[in-house]
């Protein structure tokens, strides 16, 4: 088995997740199979407990592990299987050698950061290679080089690399190239640094991916080969590219990076033939048409909140052969203005999840006007229990109407905690997470989008559609078109005579890819184009 370690130089946000999820890609298109990872230095168990502002989207996985938003790109851009066990953060790591040190197992010992905390981190590395096994491990390690909290990672990886030899590992470097306008210059010297960094800790990285907003040109690369101490041809230009992440992949092999991964690690294996990703890399760039969608969220000035929905918007509308022109909602400004001047231009509307009761006034208002529209809906999560609540207020009679989440004390809980949820105090890993069967009810527009009975969708939340109402509901035209197995959770929502009105209680966002779009999103794009 053969491992890459990418790590991050300079300054953050440099995109290390896409160039190691598009690494991933070549490599995976050359038949190599491959293996994603990520490392994240920071002390919390997992990012479930962290804000949007702190960390963007929580990405959830099958076997409802809440992980970091790279993973998603791992899941998009590969077929690497994920599981808790391919995010490790620091907490974790912690947390196992602390519960070591109490029940005795170090034996008397001084527990120290090297060897036990370094032996933890390379015992997960090795337990994913035997549980995962593949030709190529990739392995992410979050933050930038020069963090304190990322040396015992580093200090495990340079560890790891002497037991299995620098022929079966390598550490690609990703790292900034900044120009500098007054002297019309690209300047090497920050990448210098932060290699110069990773060699103290005893990291030679072989590959360096530069990011930069102008060609490298001939001198630039020289001087970071020289510099850096790494072939010429390991200097990899990957400058921003024009419209989407989806070019990444291409770009790199322009660069031949997949060769030089290749030849360093010492595999055979045939070009990448990339003519199915590339096709889909034109549509997102040339689309036939173009469409308005509205998403009406509170983190809407965040980039990263929304993630997976944008991309699986994206994937959607490539499979239409329309490009997405996002209007971004804010949903406190919609308790301020009337609906009809916030959406009036959009074709469709989509509520995201969330949580707490900032703004949910605004996106119930933003609901409504998508259903006494006729405009094309989709609620997630959230989203749902918002669709639910406008519902039953507007179409029920049931004044009050709310989820207990907001007010606890409603007269109409119609969303409302499980009965077991109610004693749960911890807040971390505590939601109803992960995949769960839905029943589709046959001859619902659900059942004719996904064209299946049964289906497996990933969730995150803690309240539920309240049983109690359910009669009401259904009697106003209100239609439950999914449940789980036992017909106890509501799992989707649709409504009669409106072209597309839909909304699910999980997070189909988590599972879109390019070139194979979630049933629920090509769905609603197809509708927003009517
Ligand atoms: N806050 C809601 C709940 O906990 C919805 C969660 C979400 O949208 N992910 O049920």
């Amino acid at each position: 088995m053969k491992y890459i370690f990418v790590t991050g130089g300079v300054v953050s946000s440099l995109g290390k997740g896409l160039a190691a999820a598009s690494l991933g890609t070549l490599l995976e298109h050359r038949g190599l199979k491959i293996v994603m990872q990520k490392f994240d230095p920071y002390l919390n168990v997992d990012p479930g407990t962290m804000s949007p502002f702190q960390h963007g989207e929580v990405y959830v996985l099958d076997d409802g592990a809440e992980t970091d938003l790279d993973l998603g790109h791992y899941e998009r851009f590969t077929h690497s299987v994920l599981s808790r066990s391919n995010n490790t953060t620091s907490g974790q790591v912690y947390q196992t050698v602390l519960d070591k040190e109490r029940r005795g197992d170090y034996l008397g010992k001084t527990v120290q950061v090297i060897p036990h905390v370094t032996d933890e981190i390379k015992a997960r590395l090795r337990k994913l290679s035997n549980e995962q096994p593949c030709d190529i491990v990739i392995t992410e390690i979050g933050g930038t080089t020069g963090d304190i909290e990322g040396l015992p990672f580093l200090e495990a990886i340079r560890q790891f690399i002497q037991e299995v030899g620098s022929q079966n590992a390598i550490v690609m470097h990703v790292t900034l190239v900044p120009y500098i306008k007054a002297a019309g210059e690209l300047k090497t010297k920050p990448s210098q640094q932060s290699i110069a960094k990773l060699r103290e800790i005893g990291l030679h990285p072989q590959i360096l991916i530069c990011r930069t907003e102008h060609p490298l040109g001939e001198d630039v690369r020289y001087k970071l080969s020289v510099f850096c101490n790494v072939p010429l041809d390991a200097v990899v230009e990957a400058r921003d590219v024009d419209h989407t992440i989806y070019e990444m992949p291409l770009m790199l092999q322009h660069e031949r990076l997949d060769d030089t991964v290749c030849r360093l690690l010492g595999l055979t294996a045939p070009p990448a033939d990339m003519t199915g990703w590339k096709k889909f890399v034109s549509r997102v760039i040339k689309p036939k048409k173009h469409v308005k969608i509205a998403v009406v969220g509170k983190y809407i000035e965040l980039q990263d909140a929304y993630k997976s929905i944008y991309e699986s918007l994206t994937h959607a509308s490539a499979s239409a052969d329309c490009g997405i022109d996002l209007v971004q909602v804010d949903a406190e400004e919609l308790e301020q203005r009337p609906a009809s001047e916030l959406l009036r231009d959009a074709a469709g509307v989509l509520v995201p999840g969330g949580f707490g009761d900032r703004g949910v006034e605004g996106k119930i208002r933003a609901t409504q006007y998508a259903r006494e529209q006729g405009m094309p809906f989709l609620g997630l999560c959230l989203g749902m229990q918002v669709a639910t609540i406008e519902f039953a207020r507007h179409k029920c009679g049931l004044v009050g109407a709310n989820s207990t989440e907001f007010d606890k004390h409603c007269v109409h809980p119609v969303i409302d905690l499980l009965e077991e949820q109610k004693d749960v105090t911890e807040k971390g890993a505590s939601m109803r997470l992960g995949s769960w069967m839905t029943r589709v009810v046959e001859g619902t527009k659900a059942h004719a989008i996904y064209g299946s009975p049964e289906i497996r969708e990933r969730h995150r939340h803690r309240y539920e559609f309240n049983m109690k109402y359910r009669k009401q509901m259904e009697d106003e035209g209100f239609v439950i078109s999914g449940t789980s197995p036992d017909g106890a959770l509501v799992e989707i929502i649709e409504l009669q005579n409106h072209l597309y009105f839909l909304a699910c209680q999980f997070h189909p966002e988590f599972k879109s890819k390019p070139n194979k779009p979630h049933p629920l999103f090509k769905g609603f794009v197809t509708a927003c184009l009517q």
